[in-house]
């Protein structure tokens, strides 16, 4: 794992050494590299030092604060127009127009009330996003994430009421318990709703995750290095 990168450490390198990491383990459990994608997560970090990664050629991207991703990211879309943005954290219902506004796939759908809101703001804009729905697989209390055993009824919900586009299921697993079990039980829940997209694996299991199946792996310190601390 890499760690302790000092700025102006080759962020094009770590990013191909990455991919290089995820088409062996895709290789490895028989897939095609090309299955997966690899969401590069620079939150806590500047735009400056997301834009190596971009002029390298990678378009996908992800976020965890939506206040952050707006001051960040709209200019970086200006300059890199084909960049995609997804949303990996909280939503709150009263951000959802700008988040609607920002991000190409909102990957924290996990209430009902968000959903609807989601549904809502995309058939005022005519925006189309593409939606994950966060299952909390290890059902940790502080967690956000829909529980396994709502999962099935509230993809219904999200996909059959409100008519989200529902790509897939994303999950993050609890830090001290072994990751696999949840990206097989992720998997279990997509597959039985028949739902392609995994959204799993992060810096230290990404290789595993891929073996269970993952379409999205989000990688933010093996290519960004260690984030600063996180101000305001
Ligand atoms: C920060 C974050 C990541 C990336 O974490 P790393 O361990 O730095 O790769 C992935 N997913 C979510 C939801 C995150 O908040």
């Amino acid at each position: 794992m890499v760690t302790n990168l000092e700025p102006g450490t080759d962020i094009a390198a770590n990013l191909l050494a990455v991919k290089a990491r995820i088409a062996e383990a895709a290789t490895a459990a028989g897939r095609a590299p090309e299955s997966v994608n690899l969401v590069a997560v620079g939150k806590a970090h500047p735009g400056e030092r997301i834009v190596p990664a971009l002029e390298a050629g990678h378009r996908i991207f992800g976020e965890n604060r939506v206040q952050e991703a707006l001051n960040k990211w709209p200019a970086l879309k200006e300059a890199f127009p084909e960049a995609r943005l997804h949303l990996i954290g909280p939503l709150q219902r009263n951000k959802v127009r700008r988040a609607v506004a920002l991000f190409d796939v909102i990957e924290t759908v996990d209430r009902l009330k968000l959903a609807r809101a989601i549904a809502e703001e995309m058939n005022r804009s005519g925006e189309r996003r593409s939606c994950f729905i966060q299952v909390n697989t290890g059902e940790e209390p502080q967690k956000a994430g829909v529980l396994p055993a709502d999962t099935d009824s509230f993809v219904a919900a999200c996909r059959d009421d409100l008519e989200l586009p529902v790509e897939g299921l994303m999950c993050i697993p609890p830090i001290d318990e072994e990751p696999s079990l949840h990206f097989a039980l992720l998997r279990e829940i997509a597959r039985r709703n028949g739902l392609d997209g995994l959204s799993m694996g992060m810096t230290s299991d990404f290789e595993a995750a891929v073996g269970f199946g993952a379409t999205h792996v989000r990688v933010g310190t093996a290519i960004f290095g260690v984030r600063p601390p996180f101000k305001g």
